[in-house]
């Protein structure tokens, strides 16, 4: 019986990961669960799961659901902030994290089951983008075992040899074929993309998500993150890594061979196949998943990404080759950006206009330890609170 902590058990891949293991209960116990502020779900997901502990990382939201559980039948202990989140991310009995909480507040419980060497299942992308060598190093040295889940990173996981293991060096490979489904403006006439709202942004073609990474696909700077997240996950650079919009997102991503041979892994676009893969490793498991019917989908087109639609894949690659804190910085600005347009300070086009801003203000600094991440963090999001107060 495998002990599992999902960090982020009430966005979109905890109730994934539930979905999962919901089917297999001989094989997979729920330790603990957190979330941020969602009560009601928490305790269904509670008297669902009978969980040992469930940390809510608001103390107004665990006290109240600790009222709820104290009046039930239930067990569960109730814990809160970070200190509850450290906690069930390396407690001893713990086997497996599910790392799912969205941008940086995911990075610190992440780091700390990396830390006591769990196999993680990464879906937290930004913990990754913001601290590259450090995580990598940290999970080598603990001997953490990353296990990729956002899909494309998943796929590209599969199409390595059965020996490979997250952070090896690549052998024998020509180029990674990262796929992006170019989002919903792909054909937006440009004209029109200034004044998309936040509803038409995070209505993804083809995946359904929690808003920030569905605003992250619309501006494509999700595929900038992946880009960074792959060349930790893959030791390889953004000079090896080809970006292929494919509107279908059937092809999850591909990798090339010296001898010319590209294998791609393929499935219904459903984090559940990913999710499956990296609970079952190196295993397979049932995912609940509906097979592919290709005969449906009848064609697979690829496009070259356009650089102009798309300015944050360029940001986000220029941080990557800056180095040092860039990549923590141009994170910090995006979550900042994107939380303003979903607020309405901001509009769509003035994401990518503000990250640039942030970045040209704000020097990265070079052999950066965990501490000097945080603090250029926090500098690149007042700089942005001030850019928005000020206009832009
Ligand atoms: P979501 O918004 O649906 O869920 C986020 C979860 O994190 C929730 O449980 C929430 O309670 C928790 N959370 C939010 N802020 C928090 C805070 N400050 N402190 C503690 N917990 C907090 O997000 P999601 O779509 O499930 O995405 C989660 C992560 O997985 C992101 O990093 C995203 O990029 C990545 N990812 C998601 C998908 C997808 O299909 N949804 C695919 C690939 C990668
Ligand atoms: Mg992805």
């Amino acid at each position: 019986m495998k002990q599992i902590t999902i960090l982020g058990a009430t966005g979109s891949i905890g109730l994934s990961t539930l979905d999962v293991i919901s089917e297999h209960r001989d094989k997979y116990s729920v330790f603990a669960l957190t979330a941020n502020t969602n009560v009601e779900e928490m305790y269904q997901q509670c008297a669902l799961f009978n969980p040992r502990y469930a940390v809510m990382s608001c103390n107004d939201s665990a006290v109240a659901l600790g009222k709820l559980i104290e009046n039930s039948e239930l067990e569960t202990e109730v814990m809160s902030g970070d200190e509850g989140l450290h906690r069930v991310s390396e407690h001893p009995e713990v086997d497996v994290v599910m790392a799912s909480i969205v941008g940086a507040a995911g990075l610190k419980p992440t780091l700390a089951a990396v830390h006591a060497g769990k196999r993680i299942l990464l879906a937290n992308k930004e913990a990754l983008v913001m601290t590259g060598s450090l995580f990598m190093a940290a999970a080598k040295k603990a001997g953490a075992e990353i296990l990729p889940i956002d899909s494309e990173h998943n796929a590209i996981y599969q199409c390595m040899p059965a020996t490979y293991r997250s952070g090896m060096p690549l052998k024998h490979i020509r180029r990674i074929l990262l796929t992006a489904s170019g989002g919903p403006f792909r054909n937006t006439p440009l004209s029109d993309i200034k004044g998309v709202t936040p509803e038409q942004a995070c209505k993804h073609p083809n995946w359904s998500m929690g808003r920030k990474i569905s605003v992250d696909s619309a501006t494509m700077m999700n595929k900038g993150l992946e880009l960074i997240e792959a060349c930790w996950l893959f030791d390889t650079t953004p000079d090896s890594i080809e970006v292929h919009v494919h509107p279908e997102s059937i092809i999850h991503s591909m990798v090339e061979y010296d001898d010319g041979s590209v294998l791609a892994q393929m499935g219904s676009p459903d984090m559940r196949t990913p999710i499956a893969y990296g609970l079952g490793w190196p295993d397979r498991i049932e995912s609940g998943v509906s097979s592919l019917d290709l005969f449906k989908i009848s064609q697979l087109n690829f496009e070259q990404p356009d650089e102009e639609r798309f300015p944050c894949l360029r940001l986000a690659a220029e941080a990557y080759r800056l180095g040092g804190t860039a990549c923590a910085i141009l994170n910090a600005a995006n979550e900042e950006a994107v939380d303003a347009f979903l607020n309405k300070k901001i509009r769509f086009d003035q994401i990518a206009t503000l990250i640039e801003r942030v970045m040209e203000s704000l020097a990265p600094r070079q052999q950066a330890d965990f501490d000097m991440i945080f603090e250029d963090d926090a500098a690149a999001r007042l700089m942005a609170v001030k850019l928005i107060e000020q206009g832009l």
